[in-house]
């Protein structure tokens, strides 16, 4: 199934990728047509009309659909993102009503973020609270991915001692969405802020009564979301792979291809082995993810900062060697260059995921 859905992915995006980044646009129909087969969230269990992907072979579709285009990524990233999080804290009604929805085309973001806090997920003060029969929502999230193209929000704030998620219509009454204007990167990606002023909800829409303190509950969806990121950076390192060797074994300087130069063949070298070990810590966190490992969460959040990184430090370096040839908006590696950055940045930046793997190691050590 995963050389099927590759292929599908291949040919809906065919060479469109560098156009919907100039454009800041994936055409909604497209997204609609992916989600609808359900390879937006391909892990969705088979009950609830998903494909039943393992996490392994949905990080290798992750990784294929990076290195053609990190903005249909991104909308991979939180729809799946979206799918786990009914799926672990919604109820028997809860996952049949949405990830029925979520595979049958509709479209979700998932919202954590505040002016107030980024890192610090701790300081969210969005509130969900029970009015009668109905949850009321309050609050403002910002960069929102897909949000700008999403049939629902998915809003983790305080709700009585601790957290919960609320399931919101992008067009419920009290919604604003606006779109933040010229993003760095994944320009394509809709990201937005959403303004949420008395949204009023029947309780249905409210997830996980489970008393848990929100940041907790972000751990839990987050770790499928870094684990999903740091696919979509490896998939940037191959893109990145295929460029540079593509390009310096044909160009010639002084008299000989590039590649023939031993300090572009190290930025090759150096691409190569990026890609690979990414690739290896993407398999492992994958493995532990697939098992039910407890070692899922520390994983997720080593590959994610390994293959960030390497994804950032490799961009860098093919656009060295590509040089002038991909210094134009919206070519492949130039776009790499731009979204690879703000990977450092998402899903825990590098220094909170330095932060979590150095408490990680100081309990596992001796
Ligand atoms: C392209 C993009 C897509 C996004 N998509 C989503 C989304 O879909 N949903 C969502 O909820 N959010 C999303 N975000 C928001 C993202 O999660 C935050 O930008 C991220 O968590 C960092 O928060 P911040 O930007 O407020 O930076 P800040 O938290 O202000 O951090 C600024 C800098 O300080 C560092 N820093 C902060 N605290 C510490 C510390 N204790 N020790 C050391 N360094 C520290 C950070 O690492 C960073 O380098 C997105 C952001 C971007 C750019």
């Amino acid at each position: 199934m995963l050389d099927a859905l590759s292929a599908l992915v291949t040919e809906t995006v065919g060479d469109a990728a560098r156009g919907w980044d100039v454009a800041g646009e994936i055409p909604l129909d497209v997204l609609r047509g992916l989600g609808a087969k359900g390879v937006l969230c391909a892990e969705a269990h088979p009950e609830f009309g998903g494909l039943g992907l393992s996490g392994t072979d949905n990080g290798a579709l992750t990784a294929h659909t990076g290195a053609l285009c990190s903005s249909l990524r991104s909308v991979m990233t939180s729809q799946g993102m979206a799918a786990w999080t009914v799926r672990r804290f919604g109820d028997k009604a809860q996952r049949v009503e949405y990830l029925g929805r979520l595979t049958d085309g509709e479209l979700a973001a998932v919202a954590f973020s505040e002016p107030g806090a980024g890192s610090d997920l701790a300081a969210m003060s969005t509130r969900i609270r029970r009015d009668g029969g109905e949850i009321v929502v309050d609050g403002t999230k910002t960069w929102i991915t897909v949000a700008a193209y999403a049939d629902w929000i998915v809003v983790f704030g305080r709700y009585e001692g601790g957290g919960a998620v609320a399931l919101v219509p992008a067009t419920a009454p009290g919604v604003k969405v606006t779109r933040v204007p010229d993003p760095l990167g994944c320009r394509a990606a809709g990201h937005a802020t959403v303004e949420l002023d008395g949204v009023r909800l029947p309780e249905e829409h409210l997830l996980a009564v489970t008393g848990l303190p929100v940041v907790m509950m972000t751990t839990i969806a987050l770790t499928y979301g870094r684990l999903s990121v740091a696919w979509g950076c490896v998939g940037i390192l191959r893109a990145c792979v295929e460029a540079v060797a593509r390009h310096a074994g044909q160009r010639e300087q002084f008299g000989k291809p590039l590649l023939q130069h031993q300090l572009v063949a190290r930025h090759l070298a150096e691409l190569y082995a990026a890609e690979r070990t990414a690739t290896f810590a993407c398999e492992q966190a994958s493995r532990a993810w697939d098992t039910g490992s407890p070692e899922q969460v520390p994983a997720s959040v080593l590959a994610k900062h390994v293959a960030a990184g390497n994804a950032a430090r490799g961009a860098a370096s093919a656009l060295q060697v590509l040089a002038s040839s991909a210094a134009t908006g919206g070519h492949v590696v130039e776009r790499a260059y731009r979204d690879a950055k703000l990977m450092e940045v998402i899903e825990g930046s590098n220094e909170i995921c330095q932060l979590i793997l150095a408490e990680h190691a100081a309990s596992t050590a001796g």
